[in-house]
């Protein structure tokens, strides 16, 4: 998850209305699901990779989990497996488009 990605996150979790945001409510829920297009890096069962709308950088892509973790807090050991995938992962999809940095929040 990109650094914007948790930033929306964490805002959507200070608005008073939402206590607890849903997978129905979360936007990258809806993009893994389909609901928002997205231009897709990468998909499998577990996680979706694509292109973010506003880049900052010439190869700027976000890697999400197709299970609704609204930030890092919420992560658990059952997560780990996960999420270790995801870094790899990463890292695979930069180079595939010879990219050499990744940030990860
Ligand atoms: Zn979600």
């Amino acid at each position: 998850m990109s650094w914007r990605a948790v930033k929306v996150c964490r805002a959507l979790q200070r608005r008073k209305a939402v206590k607890r945001i849903e997978n129905g409510d979360c936007i990258f829920c809806r993009i893994a699901r389909g609901e928002i297009p997205c231009r897709k890096v990468y998909e499998d069962g577990e996680v979706l990779a694509f292109h973010d709308i506003n880049p900052v950088a010439p190869v700027h892509f976000m890697l999400i989990p197709k299970l609704h973790l609204a930030s890092l807090l919420e992560a658990e050991e059952g997560h780990a497996a996960l999420l270790g995938r995801m870094l790899l992962l990463a890292s695979k999809l930069a180079k595939d488009q010879d990219w050499t940095r990744v940030f990860v929040p």
